[in-house]
């Protein structure tokens, strides 16, 4: 598994590609805190493994991709 936003307990899939970071919202408890728009690819210190998720997530977008559509 890749240490990445997509792999990453605070991240919200959004699209194939992105999605949004809750990790402020979650940890504070305050739940009107900002949701950045973060990058699948990307990552940062508060990383958190969200474990079987990750493969959910994978499934979701790859039966959500272009690819995916054209079969
Ligand atoms: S920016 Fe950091 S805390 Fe937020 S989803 Fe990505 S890795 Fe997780």
């Amino acid at each position: 598994m890749k240490t990445n936003c997509l792999s990453c307990k605070y991240y919200k899939i959004k699209d194939t590609q992105s999605g949004l970071c809750r990790m402020e919202a979650l940890t504070s408890g305050n739940r009107e805190a900002k949701k950045p728009k973060v990058d699948a690819e990307d990552h940062c210190e508060k990383w958190i493994n969200c474990g079987q998720t990750y493969y959910i997530r994978l499934g979701w977008i790859k039966s959500n991709s272009p690819e995916a559509e054209k079969e």
